[in-house]
């Protein structure tokens, strides 16, 4: 179904933060399949999980133990605010599980009447129902009525329009700590404490979807842990499997008491393949001084990127973001910038509010983050003539 606008284009082979294209072309690739790649493409470590777990077994399904996933799961534990996890295949199918254990949550500390969850304006959470009914973006929505029940939207960053959204029928909060899709914002950390202590005033689970800023990229393994502050439940996928398909919904002991036997499921849901994968790339992430490494590069970036748009303030307005998920706002359409981009052989990808996405792979170095930027400075002095 012509769901998509494909652009005419075929990678045939990818290496590192490279792609080449069925023509010969080599592209620096800023778009990481959508921040899902963060380990680059074709990492020796990650082909080497999914070739030896491709010769002993695939799939099982959930009716037995899956070793590769308990020790994922572990991991996950041991490294986060969660005390346990639900494996999935995709980041709405995460976030459509956590809308569920927040549902079940209150239902089954006997308050059933509290199910809406209020969520922010231009977020984006998936492409299910809840999802987008959750996100309340019109654009999804056209067509699909009627919208699921049990969502409402508040501007994100706003604590003071958040509490006077809160009623008695509210069930939790869930917003992304950097948006993504939405045109790239970061929520500051003053802002995160705050969800956190309105989630304790009125008794809500505190939701974050952290399918797109999670797993290191932004320089810690889930992004609000810049604010010290502990969710009650986090969905989480892209990066996780490197570009193999697997999401993870993590939850305290606390927030998922009610996500028992015969509560949820999901037959491809970690299987031995996603969880082999998702485990190496673990290695490489957890592994002392990446995510230093991570750190480090987003500050370089950054520092570069707000130079650009001082050179070039007819093209580019600022610079958000936090971390390896970096936006830069454009003054002119930003279509026009991406497809500059593009033929200069830079691949990145757009986002709400007429910014484009810059997702470099988590293993970026110096010498890409250069490239980069000279492409970008090399488009926007040739779009300045028409703009
Ligand atoms: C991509 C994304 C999703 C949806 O993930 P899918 O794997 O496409 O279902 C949900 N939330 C955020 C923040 C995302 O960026």
């Amino acid at each position: 179904m012509p769901t998509y606008d494909r652009r005419d284009v075929a990678f045939e082979r990818g290496e590192g933060a490279y792609l080449f294209a069925t023509d010969g072309r080599r592209y620096l690739d800023f778009c990481s399949g959508i921040a899902v790649t963060a380990l680059g493409h074709a990492h020796p470590h990650l082909v080497a999980a999914l070739k030896g777990q491709a010769e002993k077994v695939w799939h099982v399904s959930n009716l037995f133990r899956i070793p590769e996933g308990e020790a994922l799961a572990k991991r996950l534990v041991d490294n986060s605010f969660a005390d346990t996890v639900f494996f999935c295949n995709s980041g709405a199918e995460a976030m459509e599980g956590g809308i569920k254990l927040v549902r079940k949550y209150h239902d089954v500390t006997g308050n059933p009447h509290r199910f809406r969850i209020i969520a922010c304006t231009q977020s984006f959470h998936g492409r299910t129902l809840s999802t987008l009914a959750a996100a309340g973006n019109e654009k999804y929505l056209k067509g699909f009525d009627p919208a699921m029940p049990g969502f409402s939207q508040v501007p994100f960053g706003n604590l003071n329009v958040l509490r006077d959204e809160i009623s008695d029928d509210v069930a939790a909060i869930l917003v992304e700590p950097v948006q993504g899709e939405g045109g790239v914002r970061a929520g500051d950390v003053e802002y995160l404490r705050g969800l956190r202590a309105v989630c304790d005033e009125y008794g809500l689970l505190l939701f974050l979807d952290e399918v797109q800023c999670g797993m290191g990229r932004t320089g810690k393994l889930f992004a609000h842990e810049w604010a010290g502050i502990t969710p009650d439940v986090v969905g989480t996928a892209k990066g996780l499997g490197g570009g193999f398909p697997v999401g993870a919904l993590l939850a305290t002991e606390k927030a998922a008491q009610g996500m028992t036997f015969g509560t949820h499921g999901s037959t491809f849901g970690g299987n031995p393949l996603a969880m082999s994968v998702a485990n190496a790339v673990l290695d490489v992430v957890l592994a002392p001084g990446f995510l230093d490494h991570v750190c480090e590069m987003s500050q370089l970036l950054h520092r570069k990127l707000q130079q650009l748009v001082a050179k070039h303030p007819k093209i580019f307005v600022e610079v958000r973001g936090k971390g390896l998920l970096a936006g830069l706002r454009c003054q002119i359409e930003n279509t026009k910038v991406i497809n500059a981009l593009f033929r200069h052989g830079l691949v990145v990808v757009g986002a709400g509010d007429n910014v484009i996405r810059l997702l470099p792979p988590l293993i970026v170095e110096e010498k890409h983050i250069d490239e980069a930027i000279d492409k970008l400075d090399t488009a926007a002095r040739e779009l300045v003539g028409d703009a």
